[in-house]
């Protein structure tokens, strides 16, 4: 856990988040700014800056964090009609929170 981490600290329970699932691996919540009906952030529990900061042994958690993309997608109604999962990658991306996570947007008419 880094302390001075946004998403650290949700993981931690210190800040509240609308959380919609929560395992040893990952915790998913609603993203405070939402850019669609749904959006939620699918962010691992383990702190890892970004993708360029990724180990071979994180290969577990990206696994989870796509299976359980594919679960909140049912489960929100939007697996069929259509979602989006993405991740931005520093700054010129429009990375602001350097705790790795998944966007999921979805939902739209
Ligand atoms: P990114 O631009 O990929 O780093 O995305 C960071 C996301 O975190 C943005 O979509 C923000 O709206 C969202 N966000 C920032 N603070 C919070 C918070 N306290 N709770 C939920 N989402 C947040
Ligand atoms: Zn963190």
């Amino acid at each position: 856990m880094e302390n001075e981490c946004l998403f650290c600290r949700i993981v931690a329970g210190e800040k509240p988040a609308e959380i919609v699932y929560r395992d040893e691996t990952v915790v998913i919540f609603n993203d405070i700014n939402p850019h669609a009906p749904v959006h939620l952030l699918i962010v691992p529990t383990k702190h890892i800056r970004g993708v360029n900061d990724l180990e071979e042994a994180d290969r577990g958690i990206i696994d989870a964090m796509f299976f359980r993309a594919r679960d909140m997608a049912k489960k929100f109604g939007v697996d069929r009609s259509g979602y989006r999962l993405s991740v931005n990658v520093e700054r010129g991306a429009g990375q602001v929170v350097f705790h790795l996570h998944l966007h999921l947007t979805g939902g739209w008419r």
